[in-house]
C-alpha cells in the first residue's frame, strides 16, 4: 500500500487570485476557443462548454439552443436511428456528438446512422476508462471513424490521458465520481480530486496536443472558471444544465392559483437504478448501482442559464487580464483556501 501526500484539489478547495491587467470591460474578452485535432486535422470553434451524455441533458432540443449560443452537446445513447439520421442531416447539429458505450448494439447503430448521416464528433464513454479493453474500443473506433473527432473516457491520470491520445482519441473526458448524481466514491472509494484531476491530464494531453474535457462536479459558473484555469479545453456539464425546457425529464408540478405549475425536475445518474430500471430492465446482480435520483428546481429555457455561465467565465477573464479563453490557463494562478464562500445568509 502507498500513500501520495502532495496535496489534490477539488474547485472548493481554491480560488483564482486577480491580476493587473489592462482590460477595460469584460464586453472586450472572447470566451470562443478554435481547436485543431490531433487526429483529424479537423478544426472546431465556439464555446467549449458541452451538456452530458445523460438522458435529462444530452438532447436534440438542448443541442439545438447550444448551438446557437455557439456551444455543444454530447447526445444520449437513446435515440432511435432515424431521429439521429433526422438530427445528423441538419446545420444545428454542427455542435454534436454521437455517444456510444461499449455495448455492440450501440457500433451497430452508429454505423447505420452513418450511412445516411454525417457524423462528425463520437463520444466514446465509459464510466471506467482504465480497462485494456477500452483502449482497444478507443483504437477500433478511431480506426473505423478516421475523419470524426473522438472524445473519450473517463480517466483522471496523465499516463491513461496519454494512452487514449496514443490509441487514437482527440479528447480525453476526465472525471471519476465528482459527479452531481454520482456515488462511485461511496460505493467504492475510488475516485480523484477533480480539479487536480484536470490539471495533471490536460498537461499529459497538451504535450501530445490533444484535449482535455472536465466532466463533472461543476456546481456554480466559478467551478467551470476555475476547470478553465487548470487546464481543461472543454467542461462538461450535467446538474448546471437540468431542470431545463429543453431536457426530457419527468416535470414535477404545484398547484398555485388554482393553476399547476412546474417547480422541479427528476434527474439522475446514468447508472442510477433508475436509469438502469428505464433502459436496462433493472439493476444487474453483479452491480451496484453508482447514482442516485434527485429532483432539479424548474428553470425554464437553457438560455439564461447558459447566459449566466458565460457572464460568469467573461468576468473571471477580466479579473485575471486575459483577452482570450485560450490565455486563461497560463494567467491562472491557484490559491489554496479553508473556505471560499460567505454562507451566512444561506
Ligand atoms: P455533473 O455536471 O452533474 O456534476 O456531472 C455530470 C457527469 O457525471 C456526467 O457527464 C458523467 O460523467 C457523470 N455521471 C452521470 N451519471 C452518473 C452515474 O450514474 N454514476 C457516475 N459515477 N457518474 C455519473
Amino acid at each position: 500500500m502507498r500513500i501520495e501526500s502532495d496535496p489534490k484539489l477539488d474547485f472548493k478547495d481554491v480560488l483564482i487570485r486577480p491580476k493587473r491587467s489592462t482590460l477595460a470591460s469584460r464586453s472586450n474578452v472572447d470566451i470562443n476557443r478554435q481547436f485543431n485535432f490531433v487526429h483529424t486535422g479537423r478544426t472546431w470553434s465556439g464555446f467549449p462548454l458541452i451538456a452530458a451524455n445523460m438522458d435529462v441533458t444530452g438532447t436534440i432540443p438542448m443541442a439545438k439552443t447550444l448551438a446557437r449560443m455557439g456551444a455543444m452537446v454530447a447526445l444520449h445513447k437513446y435515440y432511435s436511428p432515424e431521429q439521429l439520421v433526422a438530427f445528423f442531416n441538419s446545420e444545428e447539429s454542427k455542435n454534436t456528438f454521437y455517444t456510444i458505450g461499449t455495448n455492440e448494439a450501440d457500433w451497430e447503430k452508429l454505423a447505420l446512422v452513418k450511412k445516411q448521416a454525417p457524423v462528425k464528433m463520437i463520444c466514446l464513454d465509459v464510466a471506467n476508462g482504465y480497462t485494456e479493453k477500452f483502449v482497444e474500443m478507443v483504437s477500433r473506433a478511431r480506426e473505423q471513424n478516421k475523419d470524426a473527432v473522438i472524445m473519450a473516457g473517463n480517466v483522471v491520470t496523465g499516463d491513461m490521458t496519454e494512452a487514449l491520445i496514443l490509441a487514437g482519441a482527440d479528447i480525453v473526458k476526465v472525471g471519476i465520481g465528482p459527479g452531481s448524481v454520482c456515488t462511485t466514491r461511496k460505493m467504492t472509494g475510488v475516485g480523484y480530486p477533480q480539479l487536480s484531476a484536470v490539471i495533471e491530464c490536460a498537461d499529459a494531453a497538451h504535450g501530445l496536443k490533444g484535449q482535455v474535457c472536465a466532466d463533472g462536479g461543476c456546481t456554480v459558473a466559478g467551478d467551470i472558471a476555475k476547470a478553465y484555469g487548470g487546464g481543461a479545453d472543454f467542461v462538461m456539464l450535467g446538474g448546471m444544465l437540468a431542470g431545463h425546457d429543453e431536457c426530457e425529464g419527468e416535470l414535477r408540478y404545484e398547484e398555485r392559483d388554482g393553476e399547476q405549475v412546474p417547480t422541479s425536475m427528476v434527474f439522475y445518474g446514468m447508472s442510477s437504478d433508475t436509469a438502469m430500471n428505464k433502459y436496462a430492465g433493472g439493476v444487474a446482480k453483479y452491480r451496484a448501482s453508482e447514482g442516485k435520483t434527485v429532483e432539479v428546481p424548474y428553470r425554464g429555457a437553457a438560455e439564461a442559464t447558459m447566459q449566466e455561465i458565460m457572464g460568469g467565465v467573461r468576468s473571471m477573464m477580466t479579473y485575471i487580464g486575459a483577452t482570450s479563453l485560450k490565455e486563461v490557463s497560463k494567467r491562472t494562478t491557484f490559491v489554496m483556501v479553508g473556505a471560499q464562500l460567505n454562507n451566512v445568509f444561506g
